[in-house]
Formats: C-alpha cells, structure tokens, sequence
C-alpha cells in the first residue's frame, strides 16, 4: 500500500478533520481563470464566462474498483484524477476543476493519505486543472474517493452520444487492450507473491501494459488536435468498459447500426506478444476489455481526408442504418454481433 513499508505512521485522529484538510491541501495553486475561488470558503466560486460547463463524478470503492495489494496509492490518485478527466474529454471540452472526497478506515495513516495526495495532486498538474473543493471522512471499512471534474467547452464543441449519422467514420484515439492485460499480468504476479514473497517477478516483457493499467492517461490532446484538422466529431464516448459497449452506447443513443472491423482494431505489440503467452483472444481482449481512456468518436464521411494518416487515430468501422444492427466484421469476413459483454458495476458475480 505505502511504498516505503517502515515509514513512520502518523493516526490520523492525531490532526483531527480540520488539520487534516489544511495539511492534504497545503500548496494547492489556483491556475485556472475560471476559478474565483477555491477551497477555504463554504464552497467554490467558479466563472465560465461565455462558455458552458460540463460536470462529471465518479466513485471508487477499495475492494471493489481497486486493490491496493498492487496500486499503489498515489497511482490510485492519479487514476482517479484521470478517469474523470477523461470523461470531460470525452464530452469535447476543457477539463478546469475538480474536487476531491475521501473516506478512509483507521487503517491507514496520514502517510497513505499523502502519498494519495501527491498522485491527486501531480494529476491536477499534468492536466493543469486546479483543485478546488472536496470534503475527508471515516469509513468502517477500506478507502473509497470520489472525484468530480468540472470543464468547459463552447456549446457548439460540445460532442454528445447522440449525434452519430449512419454514414460516418468510426474512429478510435491510440491503442486498446493493453489496461485490461496489465491488470491480468498483475494479477498473476499476486498470486505468485502470495506462494513465494521472496520472488521477484520480472515484468520488462509487460511495462507498457502494466503503466497502461497503473497509469492511464486522458486523452486532453484530442480536442485541440481535432479543432486544428478542422474536425467537429458528430459523436464521442471515451473508453472505460470496453469498445463494445461504448460503441453500443453510441448507436443506441444515435439511432444507428455499426460495423467494426477486427483487422483495424490497433493494438501494441506487447499486447500482442502477452495474448499469446497468456493464450487469451487478443479481439475478445480490445472489445471487452475496457479501461483504456481512449476517445472513440464519428465523423462526417467528408472529414476522412483530414486525419487520414495520423497516428492518433485509426478508423475501426463505419455507421450504418438502425435496422442493420451492430457488428464485428472478423478477420475471416463473418458478421458477429457485438454484445455490450464490458465491465458492469452492478452485475452479479
Ligand atoms: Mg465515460
């Protein structure tokens, strides 16, 4: 959980609510123009000026979304951070702010919390949204952090599920998959830990897909890229569950069909090499993996021309009419529908 296990251990009854707040938050700074003011006060004073505002939350419990028996906590931060970012990204806007809410059993120290903190903080930096509000309480049991991230976007930018036409481009940002094996990856290794301690697992063959999984990153870049190529995507959905249910998410909310071809689907060659090693489907893999923080997003057929060849973007299918359904076009040219088969929160075990 700590990275330095003999570190001193400070309880945190020891500093009470108040001092643990003013000790989490020392050295946050203000960047944002939109921010009047931060924490300090009953709330937050923000200004958007003439532009709207975009809100988007997200809960992580321990035990549940994370295991701090691999993640270690300012990983956990950062990754927090990150998936509400993304989230914002995914709506084609500016992420600004976000407030940060913790709830932590008497198991961990004050050091846990700050090394949580720094990962939140160094996230706020690398994406240079400014802290500004959020609240630290005691839960019975484990830790659970709760980020809400606030942005910004002209309204004519903003890019919905819905907008999908059925003749547009299916586009993927970077490469998916690899998040899902780096946490298949880590998950081997725990149980190797748990057999023999002393072995030291040799993960040089992995590290990108195990930063993919420990260290993901939102993709900011996109909405200034695209504004650059003269692209207003039709529609957007970052991906968190897995590219089959995201891409569901679009066609339903747009009324249209999809065909996704398998050949087009990039992935890194360490996914490709660790798929086979760990004898695991690498399409059933990108499809359903899910936690890659890509954007996948359509345009207008016309567009096609102005990011042909950037290595950014790969198109992965087309749109098509309702009645045509949603698929995978596979390698062989046989037609599968595509199942929402991602990550689900409330599903039974
Ligand atoms: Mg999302």
């Amino acid at each position: 959980m700590l990275e330095d296990k003999n570190q001193q251990r400070t309880s945190l009854a020891s500093l009470g609510e108040f001092g643990l707040i003013d000790h989490l938050t020392q050295g946050i700074e203000l960047k944002q123009p939109g921010t009047l003011t931060g924490i300090g006060d009953d709330a937050a004073v923000l200004d958007f000026k003439d532009k709207k505002t975009v809100v988007s939350t997200d809960m992580l419990v321990e035990g549940v979304h994370f295991d701090l028996a691999y993640m270690p906590l300012k990983h956990l931060g950062y990754k927090a951070v990150v998936v509400n970012i993304s989230d914002i990204c995914a709506m084609n806007a500016t992420p600004t702010q976000i407030t940060v809410s913790v709830a932590v059993s008497n198991r961990f120290p004050l050091e846990a919390l700050e090394e949580l903190y720094g990962g939140i903080k160094l996230a706020a930096k690398t994406y240079g949204v400014d802290i500004v509000g959020g609240d630290t309480t005691s839960s019975q049991k484990g830790m659970i952090l709760s980020i809400t991230a606030l942005g910004e976007a002209q309204a004519e930018e903003i890019t919905y599920r819905n907008g999908a036409g059925d003749s547009d481009l299916l586009i993927v940002t970077g490469d998916i998959g690899a998040a899902y094996m780096g946490l298949q990856v880590l998950e081997r290794e725990k149980e190797v830990f748990k057999v023999n301690p002393n072995n030291q697992p040799d993960l040089d063959a992995y590290t990108y897909l195990i930063e993919r999984q420990l260290k993901p990153e939102a993709r900011k870049d996109i909405k200034a890229l695209l504004k650059s190529l003269e692209i207003q995507p039709t529609a957007m959905i970052d991906v968190s569950d897995g590219l089959s249910s995201e891409i569901i998410h679009i066609c339903k909310q747009s009324g249209v069909g999809c065909n996704l071809y398998e050949e087009k689907i990039p992935a890194d060659p360490q996914l490709i090499s660790a798929c086979e090693e760990f004898n695991i489907d690498i399409t059933t893999v990108a499809i359903n993996g899910g936690e890659d923080y890509e954007l996948l997003f359509t345009i207008k057929m016309e567009d096609y021309d102005k990011l042909k060849g950037n290595p950014n973007f790969t198109v992965i299918g087309h749109m098509a009419k309702e009645s045509e359904g949603v698929h995978l076009i596979t390698r062989a040219n046989t037609k599968i529908p595509l199942k929402s088969r991602g990550w689900n929160a409330l599903q039974e075990e």
